[in-house]
Protein backbone atom coordinates (compact mmCIF):
# COMPACT_ATOMS: atom_id res chain seq x y z
CA UNK A 1 0.00 0.00 0.00
CA UNK A 2 1.25 3.44 -1.18
CA UNK A 3 2.16 5.70 2.43
CA UNK A 4 3.04 9.25 3.33
CA UNK A 5 5.72 9.09 5.24
CA UNK A 6 7.61 12.36 7.00
CA UNK A 7 10.90 12.59 8.25
CA UNK A 8 11.88 15.35 10.67
CA UNK A 9 14.44 16.40 13.17
CA UNK A 10 16.23 19.64 13.86
CA UNK A 11 18.74 21.75 11.47
CA UNK A 12 21.48 19.92 11.07
CA UNK A 13 20.52 16.56 12.40
CA UNK A 14 21.46 14.94 8.67
CA UNK A 15 18.13 14.82 7.47
CA UNK A 16 19.08 15.20 3.76
CA UNK A 17 22.25 13.36 4.04
CA UNK A 18 20.19 10.44 5.91
CA UNK A 19 17.76 10.72 2.97
CA UNK A 20 19.75 10.78 0.43
CA UNK A 21 21.74 7.57 0.83
CA UNK A 22 17.98 6.08 1.50
CA UNK A 23 17.56 7.29 -2.02
CA UNK A 24 20.39 5.46 -3.18
CA UNK A 25 19.09 1.95 -2.67
CA UNK A 26 15.62 2.96 -2.83
CA UNK A 27 14.74 4.24 -5.79
CA UNK A 28 11.21 3.20 -5.08
CA UNK A 29 10.05 5.59 -2.50
CA UNK A 30 9.63 9.33 -3.93
CA UNK A 31 10.97 12.27 -1.93
CA UNK A 32 8.95 15.55 -2.53
CA UNK A 33 10.40 18.42 -3.58
CA UNK A 34 9.09 21.77 -1.71
CA UNK A 35 9.08 25.28 -2.58
CA UNK A 36 10.87 27.57 -0.50
CA UNK A 37 11.34 31.65 -0.19
CA UNK A 38 15.60 30.46 1.14
CA UNK A 39 18.12 31.29 -1.50
CA UNK A 40 19.85 28.26 -3.11
CA UNK A 41 22.76 27.00 -1.33
CA UNK A 42 26.16 26.28 -3.85
CA UNK A 43 25.38 23.21 -5.96
CA UNK A 44 21.66 23.21 -4.86
CA UNK A 45 19.10 23.48 -8.24
CA UNK A 46 15.70 24.90 -8.22
CA UNK A 47 13.30 21.66 -8.94
CA UNK A 48 15.59 19.23 -7.63
CA UNK A 49 16.81 20.29 -4.06
CA UNK A 50 13.82 23.29 -3.86
CA UNK A 51 11.97 25.02 -6.01
CA UNK A 52 13.25 28.32 -5.53
CA UNK A 53 10.43 31.03 -5.36
CA UNK A 54 9.67 34.49 -4.35
CA UNK A 55 7.55 35.71 -0.78
CA UNK A 56 4.24 36.50 -3.84
CA UNK A 57 4.89 33.45 -5.60
CA UNK A 58 5.15 31.45 -2.04
CA UNK A 59 2.05 33.17 -0.86
CA UNK A 60 0.32 32.91 -4.54
CA UNK A 61 0.82 28.78 -3.45
CA UNK A 62 -0.67 29.41 -0.38
CA UNK A 63 -4.18 31.03 -1.17
CA UNK A 64 -4.14 28.90 -3.84
CA UNK A 65 -4.30 25.83 -1.89
CA UNK A 66 -1.61 23.73 -3.53
CA UNK A 67 0.76 23.63 -0.17
CA UNK A 68 -0.14 20.60 2.00
CA UNK A 69 1.60 21.82 4.77
CA UNK A 70 4.00 24.95 5.27
CA UNK A 71 5.50 26.91 8.21
CA UNK A 72 8.30 29.30 8.45
CA UNK A 73 11.44 28.59 9.72
CA UNK A 74 14.59 30.44 10.67
CA UNK A 75 12.92 33.54 8.58
CA UNK A 76 12.09 31.47 5.63
CA UNK A 77 9.28 30.40 4.41
CA UNK A 78 8.60 26.45 3.46
CA UNK A 79 5.51 24.19 2.11
CA UNK A 80 4.99 21.04 0.30
CA UNK A 81 3.02 21.21 -3.32
CA UNK A 82 -0.55 19.10 -2.64
CA UNK A 83 -0.26 17.88 -6.51
CA UNK A 84 2.29 15.67 -6.71
CA UNK A 85 2.08 14.33 -3.18
CA UNK A 86 -1.42 13.15 -4.09
CA UNK A 87 -0.21 11.97 -7.60
CA UNK A 88 2.44 9.55 -6.92
CA UNK A 89 0.47 8.62 -3.73
CA UNK A 90 -2.05 7.26 -6.29
CA UNK A 91 0.42 5.78 -8.34
CA UNK A 92 1.15 3.05 -5.66
CA UNK A 93 4.47 4.67 -4.58
CA UNK A 94 5.77 5.30 -0.73
CA UNK A 95 6.53 9.22 -0.53
CA UNK A 96 8.42 10.72 1.59
CA UNK A 97 8.54 14.50 3.16
CA UNK A 98 11.17 16.23 4.36
CA UNK A 99 10.01 18.81 7.01
CA UNK A 100 10.71 20.55 9.74
CA UNK A 101 8.19 20.13 13.24
CA UNK A 102 4.94 22.82 12.16
CA UNK A 103 4.79 20.75 8.25
CA UNK A 104 4.93 17.47 10.23
CA UNK A 105 2.08 19.07 12.43
CA UNK A 106 0.30 19.66 10.03
CA UNK A 107 0.86 16.72 7.99
CA UNK A 108 -0.67 14.47 11.38
CA UNK A 109 -3.67 16.83 11.51
CA UNK A 110 -4.94 16.57 7.55
CA UNK A 111 -3.35 12.86 6.92
CA UNK A 112 -3.65 10.99 10.37
CA UNK A 113 -2.48 7.71 8.37
CA UNK A 114 1.29 9.53 7.72
CA UNK A 115 3.90 7.75 8.94
CA UNK A 116 6.12 10.17 11.09
CA UNK A 117 9.90 9.61 11.48
CA UNK A 118 11.94 11.80 13.92
CA UNK A 119 15.87 11.98 13.18
CA UNK A 120 17.36 12.43 16.39
CA UNK A 121 20.99 13.37 17.07
CA UNK A 122 23.69 11.46 19.38
CA UNK A 123 23.92 14.79 21.73
CA UNK A 124 22.92 18.54 21.39
CA UNK A 125 26.98 19.22 21.16
CA UNK A 126 26.96 16.88 18.11
CA UNK A 127 24.22 18.71 16.40
CA UNK A 128 25.17 22.16 16.85
CA UNK A 129 29.57 20.54 15.43
CA UNK A 130 27.36 19.37 12.16
CA UNK A 131 25.57 22.59 11.65
CA UNK A 132 28.70 24.71 12.17
CA UNK A 133 30.18 22.28 10.07
CA UNK A 134 28.19 22.12 7.27
CA UNK A 135 29.18 26.00 7.16
CA UNK A 136 26.15 26.88 4.66
CA UNK A 137 24.78 29.77 7.27
CA UNK A 138 26.03 32.75 8.50
CA UNK A 139 26.27 33.00 12.47
CA UNK A 140 23.11 34.93 12.90
CA UNK A 141 21.05 31.92 10.69
CA UNK A 142 23.09 29.21 12.67
CA UNK A 143 21.71 30.54 15.92
CA UNK A 144 18.41 30.92 14.51
CA UNK A 145 18.71 27.15 13.47
CA UNK A 146 19.99 26.25 17.23
CA UNK A 147 17.01 28.26 18.72
CA UNK A 148 14.27 25.66 17.37
CA UNK A 149 16.22 22.71 18.13
CA UNK A 150 15.12 22.83 21.76
CA UNK A 151 11.40 22.81 20.68
CA UNK A 152 12.16 20.25 18.08
CA UNK A 153 14.17 17.42 20.80
CA UNK A 154 11.15 18.62 23.08
CA UNK A 155 8.36 17.24 20.47
CA UNK A 156 9.90 13.72 19.78
CA UNK A 157 7.18 11.93 21.82
CA UNK A 158 4.58 13.05 19.00
CA UNK A 159 6.21 11.14 16.29
CA UNK A 160 5.72 7.38 15.54
CA UNK A 161 9.23 6.56 15.53
CA UNK A 162 12.54 7.68 16.13
CA UNK A 163 15.81 7.01 14.10
CA UNK A 164 19.16 8.03 15.66
CA UNK A 165 21.76 9.53 13.35
CA UNK A 166 25.01 7.98 14.71
CA UNK A 167 26.34 6.54 11.60
CA UNK A 168 24.46 7.62 8.30
CA UNK A 169 24.16 3.95 6.84
CA UNK A 170 22.90 3.03 9.56
CA UNK A 171 20.27 5.57 9.96
CA UNK A 172 19.48 4.98 6.27
CA UNK A 173 18.51 1.30 6.90
CA UNK A 174 16.67 1.75 9.98
CA UNK A 175 14.89 4.58 7.95
CA UNK A 176 14.21 2.54 5.30
CA UNK A 177 13.20 -0.64 7.26
CA UNK A 178 9.93 1.61 8.18
CA UNK A 179 9.13 2.66 4.67
CA UNK A 180 6.95 -0.41 2.83
P1 LIG B 1 19.71 18.56 7.79
O1 LIG B 1 19.22 18.18 6.42
O2 LIG B 1 19.04 17.81 8.90
O3 LIG B 1 19.72 20.04 8.05
P2 LIG B 1 22.33 17.74 6.72
O4 LIG B 1 21.95 16.46 6.04
O5 LIG B 1 22.59 18.92 5.87
O6 LIG B 1 21.25 18.10 7.88
O7 LIG B 1 23.60 17.40 7.63
C1 LIG B 1 24.26 18.41 8.39
C2 LIG B 1 25.76 18.13 8.41
O8 LIG B 1 26.01 16.96 9.19
C3 LIG B 1 26.34 17.87 7.03
O9 LIG B 1 27.61 18.50 6.94
C4 LIG B 1 26.46 16.35 6.97
O10 LIG B 1 27.50 15.94 6.13
C5 LIG B 1 26.72 15.99 8.43
N1 LIG B 1 26.22 14.66 8.84
C6 LIG B 1 25.03 14.10 8.54
N2 LIG B 1 24.90 12.89 9.11
C7 LIG B 1 26.06 12.67 9.81
C8 LIG B 1 26.55 11.59 10.62
N3 LIG B 1 25.83 10.47 10.84
N4 LIG B 1 27.77 11.72 11.17
C9 LIG B 1 28.51 12.82 10.96
N5 LIG B 1 28.12 13.87 10.20
C10 LIG B 1 26.90 13.80 9.64
P1 LIG C 1 17.00 24.04 4.91
O1 LIG C 1 16.95 25.52 4.77
O2 LIG C 1 18.11 23.60 5.85
O3 LIG C 1 16.99 23.31 3.61
O4 LIG C 1 15.64 23.59 5.64
C1 LIG C 1 15.28 24.17 6.88
C2 LIG C 1 14.18 23.35 7.52
O5 LIG C 1 12.99 23.41 6.71
C3 LIG C 1 14.53 21.86 7.64
O6 LIG C 1 14.13 21.41 8.91
C4 LIG C 1 13.70 21.23 6.55
O7 LIG C 1 13.35 19.89 6.86
C5 LIG C 1 12.49 22.11 6.58
N1 LIG C 1 11.67 22.02 5.35
C6 LIG C 1 12.08 21.79 4.09
N2 LIG C 1 11.04 21.76 3.25
C7 LIG C 1 9.92 21.95 4.00
C8 LIG C 1 8.53 22.00 3.71
O8 LIG C 1 8.07 21.84 2.59
N3 LIG C 1 7.70 22.22 4.77
C9 LIG C 1 8.15 22.40 6.04
N4 LIG C 1 7.24 22.59 7.00
N5 LIG C 1 9.45 22.35 6.34
C10 LIG C 1 10.34 22.13 5.34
Amino acid sequence: MSRLYVVSGPSGVGKSTVVARLLQQRPDIWLSVSATTRSPRPGEQHGREYFFVSPEEFAALGHAGELLEWASFAGNSYGTPRGPVQEHLAAGQSVLLEIELEGARQVRAAMPEAVLVFLAPPSPEELKRRLVGRGTEDDAAVAARLARADAELAAVDEFDHVVRNVDIDVAAAELGALIE
